[in-house]
């Protein structure tokens, strides 16, 4: 079973979320265990003081590294190794390939930094990897921590109803879903696509997989390696470009 443990200023913050809806109820069905660890409560100053100005002169606090350090080997000591990841602007942005290999992991410890940062010292000593979620700077790395493990988490067995609801949706096999409907079958006039209604399964995958290519190349062709689509994806994508352009 994966282990993740967050090491953050705001404990509570990520145990509410993570309590709630389906990752919560997959927590209590222990599909996974989630610790959220409290790094004040393992810094020796007696203010619980975790922060201090930068040495570079900059304005600002950063995270010190002893409590973060303390915290990490308290966490894992007598155990194997987790892999250590810390939340970064700078990091590798997250993807869902990166999701799928992390949720294949036995544990996980993640670092949320705060103020201007953390000491380089300390994420020179223990961090495997950074992972960001997007080129734009947010306050601290809780939402980043969170949206990391929502992302792993509905990739474990279980946790989802059945399989198909993850490996359908965009970006697991490296396209983007297909137009989705739901009741009533006329809506202001507008017609669910009759292939839809007509029960045939295979006919509805070949739509599917026909309106995902034409989604992706619509909304992110640069998800698309045209050379490496075949015959049948290329002549999908040529009949639509062809029609499009009439
Ligand atoms: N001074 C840092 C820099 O310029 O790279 C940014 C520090 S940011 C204000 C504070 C913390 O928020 C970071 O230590 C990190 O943990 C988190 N963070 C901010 N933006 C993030 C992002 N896009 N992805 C992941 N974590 C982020």
């Amino acid at each position: 079973m994966l282990r993740i443990d967050i090491a953050t200023l705001f404990p509570e913050m990520c145990e509410n979320y993570l309590s709630e809806s389906i990752v919560g109820r997959a927590r209590k069905k222990e599909l996974f265990e989630i610790n959220c660890h409290q790094i004040r409560d393992y810094t020796l100053d007696k203010h619980r003081r975790v922060d201090d100005t930068p040495y570079s002169e900059r304005q600002g606090m950063l995270m010190q590294a002893e409590p973060i350090w303390n915290c990490f080997k308290a966490i894992t000591e007598g155990r194997d190794r987790p892999h250590v990841i810390y939340m970064s602007p700078q990091g590798k942005t997250l993807t869902q390939q990166k999701s799928i290999e992390l949720s294949k992991m036995d544990s996980i410890f993640i670092l949320c930094g705060h103020y201007e940062g953390v000491d380089q010292r300390v994420l020179d000593e223990i961090v495997d990897e950074e992972i960001s979620i997007g080129d734009y700077v947010l306050t601290g790395g809780e939402l980043p921590a969170l949206v990391l493990i929502d992302s792993i988490v509905r990739m474990i067995d279980g946790v989802l109803s059945r399989s198909d609801c993850y490996e359908d949706e965009s970006h697991y096999n490296g396209l983007l879903e297909y137009p989705q409907y739901t009741r009533p079958e006329i809506w202001q006039g507008k017609t669910v696509p009759p292939i839809l209604l007509s029960g045939h399964h295979a006919n509805i995958a070949s739509w599917r997989h026909e309106q995902s290519l034409i989604t992706t190349y619509e909304k992110r062709p640069e998800l698309l390696d045209f050379e490496k689509l075949d015959k049948k994806d290329k002549n999908i994508l040529k009949n639509y470009i062809d029609e499009k352009n009439k």
